[in-house]
C-alpha cells in the first residue's frame, strides 16, 4: 500500500503577517478537514459562516468551491494531493465572505508521516506578543488578556482588553471578541 505524504503548510493571516500556524496534513485528508483545524487554530467560529481555499489571490483566482461550517459544501471534498502543489507553492483562503479575513497558506514540504501520529495537527505558532487585562492592571495584577470588548472599545475610542474572568464579571452581556495571539 502507498503511504501517504504530509503536507507541512505554513498558513499566516494575510494583513497581520507575524500572526502564523504550521499545520501538517496528510495528502489523502480532504479541504474540509483543513478548513476545520484552521478555523480552530486562528479562532475562527466552526459553526458559522463560509470559507474557501483559492489557488491563487482571494476572489482573483481559481476557488476550490465553497467550505460550509459543518463541513459540507463543493469545496470541502477535494483531497490535498489532488491540488497539485509542490514545495514552496502558495494558496490563499478566505474565511467569512462578509469580514473577508484572508489568509495566506504556503506549502513548505512534503514529508513522510510520523508513526502513532494524528493528523491534521498544529505543529508550532508565532511567539505571542501579550496584551494585559486592563481592570487586573488596575489592581497591580498582570494577567494576560483573551478579550477585547467591543462595545467598551468602541465607546471609549480604544481598545479595551480583558481577561475572561474581568469580562464576565464587568462586562456581563457586551459583545466581545477573543483576542488571537
Ligand atoms: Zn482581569
Ligand atoms: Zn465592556
Amino acid at each position: 500500500m502507498k503511504k501517504e505524504k504530509v503536507y507541512a503548510f505554513k498558513a499566516a493571516l494575510k494583513y497581520r503577517k507575524r500572526l502564523w500556524r504550521r499545520i501538517e496534513i496528510k495528502g489523502n485528508q480532504t479541504l474540509g478537514d483543513f478548513d476545520y483545524i484552521i478555523r480552530e487554530a486562528f479562532n475562527h467560529d466552526t459553526w458559522d459562516h463560509l470559507s474557501e481555499f483559492y489557488s491563487g489571490q482571494v476572489w482573483y483566482s481559481k476557488g476550490f468551491g465553497e467550505i460550509e461550517p459543518d463541513g459540507r459544501g463543493s469545496g470541502a471534498k477535494k483531497q490535498i494531493d489532488q491540488l497539485g502543489l509542490i514545495e514552496g507553492n502558495t494558496m490563499e483562503y478566505v474565511y467569512d465572505f462578509g469580514d473577508d479575513i484572508q489568509h495566506i497558506i504556503t506549502l513548505e514540504k512534503i514529508v513522510e508521516p510520523e508513526k502513532e501520529t494524528e493528523y491534521p495537527r498544529v505543529v508550532s505558532k508565532n511567539k505571542p506578543k501579550y496584551r494585559y487585562c486592563e481592570s487586573c492592571e488596575e489592581q497591580m495584577v498582570k494577567t494576560i488578556a483573551t478579550w477585547s470588548c467591543i462595545e467598551c472599545s468602541d465607546e471609549e475610542q480604544r481598545e479595551v482588553l480583558l481577561c475572561e474572568d474581568c469580562l464576565e464579571k464587568e462586562h456581563e452581556n457586551h459583545y466581545a471578541d477573543e483576542i488571537l495571539y
